[in-house]
């Protein structure tokens, strides 16, 4: 097949949206995702297709046992930060999930959730050819899983098919509202039933502090572009020991005329996962992770500083549970709904306001709720955004008490 010769013009010279560095950027998504210098660098030396093999060992052929770059001893580390026992870095914290379930479960089986779990949860356990059972919430204005539901939603598992979940999965802060949920809860349960405990730590691992062992996870997942400074895509799937054998096991299939075998390849990886720049970048910004963790008391400071301001503004207020415990913010706005509907730009009026005074990264078109996400934003940004929204605020007529 021939195109056109213009046609692929149009990738030359790609440019963003906004240039990071002059804006403020409060998309929820994208906060924790922000490199590193070491890691922008790191990009220009592996920017490369395959530029993490140079020196894989010719027996055992895997990406978690090459020793230059140091991968090897980055997946140890890795694990040990999360209080785990073994750590692998996948795509996706999608792809973390999906191989758990896949590992642990066969077609058919249930994984229990909380209804506020992220839509690629759902996907993954679709996937794997599973079913959910979801957790209850309390809805507005909280939101808050019932966490001891937990006990209830493996019970009836038990009574519909005879036999348990094949997991159970806690999203450690939902993307929804920020909630931060209490793990040990969830896991004590599990523990109880005898079900492997997923935490899914896509919102939390690499910006606040998270110690496996001490909130009783079998299995962390977490995503490196949303979380450690890291590219897209990278993942992690952290685990404990005891699920080693299930999640490692190795490929066994065998060609018919050739008999050829790939006993050192780890099935559910594929073999090898991440061979390039963005597993780089993680393990560049993983010095800044280790100590970014240990500042997380002063972004939750900020956060709440601002949602004490904002909701200053008539018909604003935050939703989910209070006091905020993570830095993504969900606001309900009326005020600046009852705006957008005698304006002109409708809900776009909002954005276009925000854009002209850099500040970018609330959905546009969204005036009635919207998030942010205020991670790893200085005082002086902070105290930004909140005049900004003032101004708005009052050139439209909206009072602030
Ligand atoms: C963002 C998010 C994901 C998706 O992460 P990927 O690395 O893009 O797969 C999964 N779960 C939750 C709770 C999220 O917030």
């Amino acid at each position: 097949m021939k195109i056109p010769k213009e046609r692929p013009e149009k990738y030359k010279g790609l440019k963003r949206d906004f240039a990071e560095e002059e804006y403020i950027n409060l998309q929820p998504i994208q906060r924790g995702g922000i490199l590193t210098e070491e890691a922008m660098r790191a990009i220009l030396e592996f920017g490369d297709g395959y530029s993490t093999c140079d020196w894989c060992p010719p027996k055992t052929a895997r990406l978690d046992m090459i020793t230059s770059p140091p991968i090897q001893d980055f997946y140890k580390d890795l694990a040990e930060f999360l209080g785990m026992d073994v750590a692998r870095v996948v795509t996706r914290c999608r792809e973390a999930k999906f191989i758990a379930f896949k590992m642990l479960g066969r077609p058919g089986d249930y994984v229990v959730l909380d209804s506020t779990a992220h839509y690629s949860s759902y996907i993954a356990a679709e996937l794997a050819e599973m079913k959910v059972k979801e957790v209850p919430n309390s809805g507005p204005p909280e939101f808050r899983v019932d966490l001891n539901e937990y006990a209830t939603k493996i019970e009836e598992v038990k009574k519909e098919c005879g036999r348990l979940p094949a997991a159970v999965l806690l999203t450690h802060v939902d993307y929804l509202y920020g909630n931060l949920n209490d793990a040990r809860i969830v896991s004590k349960i599990a523990r109880e039933y005898g079900v492997p405990f997923i935490l899914n730590c896509a919102y939390t691992a690499g910006v606040m502090p998270v110690d496996g062992r001490e909130l009783g996870a079998d299995i962390i997942t977490s995503s490196g572009h949303k979380s450690w400074a890291a590219s897209a895509p990278t993942g992690i799937l952290a685990f404990n020991r005891s699920l080693e054998d299930k999640l490692t096991a190795r490929s066994k299939i065998e060609g018919d005329l050739t008999k050829r075998k790939f006993g050192a390849k780890e099935l559910a990886m594929l073999g090898c996962t991440v061979m390039g720049a963005p597993l780089i970048t993680l393990m560049a910004s993983f010095p800044e992770v280790v100590s970014r963790v240990e500042r997380w008391g002063e972004e939750i400071e900020k956060v709440r500083y601002l949602v004490s301001e904002l909701e200053r503004i008539e018909g604003v207020r935050q939703l989910g549970m209070r006091p905020k415990l993570h830095t993504l913010t969900h606001m309900e706005t009326e005020g600046f709904y009852k705006i957008s509907l005698k304006h002109k730009r409708k809900g776009f009026f909002l954005y276009d306001e925000l854009r002209e005074r850099k500040i970018v990264g609330i959905q546009p078109g969204l005036t009635k709720h919207f998030k942010f996400n205020t991670y790893g934003l200085t005082w002086e940004q902070i105290r930004y955004v909140r005049d900004a929204f003032f101004d708005i605020a009052k050139k439209y007529g909206l009072g602030i008490s």
